[in-house]
């Protein structure tokens, strides 16, 4: 009967082992079912490196790759490629890997493994996953691939991952030997009983839909592809207003005020709340109005001028790009600030963004001294994050250090101030810069990154690197980071006026 089903891979094993029920909705939405499965969230390739087509060369020198196969005619040519090449292979062919090897089981499942490498006793099997720990999901999927390899005759000496190794340092020139490490799989397997599973999957497909599980993960990590199409009962659905759920005080709060028979904030009684700050948000959420409480004005009316709005952007690539960094090295590549020379006048805007080519770590610290200068308050949200990075760039550039770290002894924190004095209920709990931004100033827009096809600044900054790209699609990528961080500052000063109780300084042109 395995013949008459579209055959299963890892993906219908990854929604079945979720929930049977998101299975079956996806086995029976036909034509929908390919454009349910894009909705689901994945790694964004882009932002792991533009070097990732280098480093696989590196590591696997012979490689060989298969076309993508979407159509069941391709598949079946890309299973007798797979199996010619296998034949092919040779022992002593030093870096030989077959990336994306297609192959199909008797039983009704097929496999589309990220690469096969030829061992000494057998073939070796690996999913390759740019990050530094597999998931279960991940040990699924290779315990699918090595059954649809055994029952393909396939002697298989090996199974695992390929993770990415922090403890690589990119020497340059393109060497990156030893950026991926093995994990083995093969103990793991015997608690995965694949044919079972297939049979049971065969079996649930033709069957009536199943009711919903206890526990399914209906909106955790992420909502469901199929939760529109799913017809849960209201009750499973039912949803408290964000603004007033229980956990804008706390998940540890909110537990003890459901217990006290809350369903949300409106019921709580301020006296019930053990602080000022979870006092605060309950009163702004009861009277649906911010509260901004007065010591907030008297703190930043004290700060000397100029007053520099400072927002650092950072990436952290799986695969580095810049000789003598790590995979996932928090990197800066963008500083954005708008300098006020005195109360009531404009802002000047300045700022820095990495180009392709180099690294761009001494460029940055350089520009961002002169920049701010030796006088002024520096402004900055969350500001730990720019102060770590200012120190690790004085580490860095032993020549710059004393001054960069003069830098970060004048960094204010916006978020130490907003937390100790303020709340706006449209934040919901979040206290997130982009959460904090779009309650205060939803007319900015700062949250959002408005660059077509790119959904956030790293993608947008990790596309800019890619060689060859056109010198127009450079220049949109360009424009648009630097449209973010204007309004990113835009933004910080919106956040003091309003503290301060002010108007704010018109934009510059
Ligand atoms: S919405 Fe929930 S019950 Fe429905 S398919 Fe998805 S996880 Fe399963």
């Amino acid at each position: 009967m395995a013949d008459t089903l579209p055959p299963l891979d890892d993906a219908d094993v990854r929604r079945w082992r979720a929930c049977v029920r998101r299975f079956w909705l996806h086995r029976h939405a036909g034509a929908s079912a390919t454009a349910a499965a894009t909705t689901e969230p994945a790694d964004s390739d882009v932002v792991q490196g533009p070097a990732l087509p280098v480093a696989l060369r590196a590591s696997f020198p012979a490689g060989v790759t298969l076309s993508a196969s979407q159509t069941q005619v391709d598949w079946t040519r890309a299973v007798e490629r797979t199996h010619i090449a296998l034949a092919q292979a040779t022992p002593e062919a030093e870096g030989w890997a077959l990336f994306g090897a297609c192959l199909s089981s008797d039983d009704g499942a097929r496999a589309w493994i990220d690469l096969i490498t030829r061992g000494a006793h057998g073939w070796r099997l690996f999913k390759l996953r740019y990050a530094t720990v597999g998931t279960e999901a991940d040990v699924d999927a290779v315990a699918l691939w090595a059954h649809v390899a055994a029952r393909c005759g396939l002697r298989v000496q090996s199974v695992g991952l390929l993770l990415v190794d922090t403890g690589f340092i990119y020497p340059g020139h393109g060497c990156y030997a030893g950026l991926l490490r093995e994990v083995d799989l093969g103990p793991t397997l015997g608690s995965r009983p694949v044919g079972t599973w297939l049979a049971a999957m065969q079996a649930c497909a033709r069957g009536a839909a199943p009711p919903v599980p206890p526990g399914a993960p209906c909106t955790q990590p992420h909502p469901c592809e199929q939760l529109p199409h799913c017809a849960l009962p209201q009750a499973s659905v039912r949803r408290t207003d964000a603004r007033a759920r229980l956990e804008v005080v706390g998940r540890e709060m909110a537990s003890q005020l459901r217990a006290a028979g809350h369903a949300d904030l409106h019921s709580v009684p301020l006296e019930a709340l053990p602080d000022a700050r979870l006092r605060r948000a309950t009163r702004a959420v009861q009277q649906d109005a911010p509260v901004l409480e007065p010591e907030a004005a008297a703190v930043l009316r004290a700060l000397p001028y100029p007053r520099h709005f400072l927002r650092f952007e950072t990436i952290g690539f799986a695969v580095p790009v810049w000789a003598g960094t790590r995979p996932y090295q928090v990197l800066p590549f963008q500083w954005s600030c708008d300098t006020v020379a005195a109360a009531g006048q404009p802002p000047q805007p300045l700022g820095f963004l990495a180009g392709p080519t180099g690294d761009p770590g001494r460029a940055f610290a350089q520009s961002l001294l002169q920049a701010l200068g030796a006088e002024g308050a520096i402004l900055a949200y969350n500001a730990g994050f720019e102060r770590n990075r200012l120190r690790e760039l004085a580490a860095q550039f032993e020549d710059m250090g004393p001054a960069l770290l003069a830098l970060a002894e004048r960094i204010v924190d916006l978020f130490q101030i907003a937390r100790a004095h303020y709340y706006h209920p449209a934040m919901a709990g979040s206290w997130s810069a982009k959460s904090v931004f779009a309650a205060i100033a939803p007319d900015l827009g700062a949250e959002r990154f408005d660059c077509e096809g790119q959904g956030t600044p790293l993608e947008a900054f990790a596309r800019s690197l890619q060689p060859g790209l056109p010198a127009a699609e450079l220049q949109r990528l360009r424009a648009a980071l630097h449209a973010h961080g204007q309004r990113q500052t835009a933004a910080l000063r919106r956040l003091v006026a309003l503290f301060e109780h002010r108007r704010e300084s018109a934009n510059p042109p």
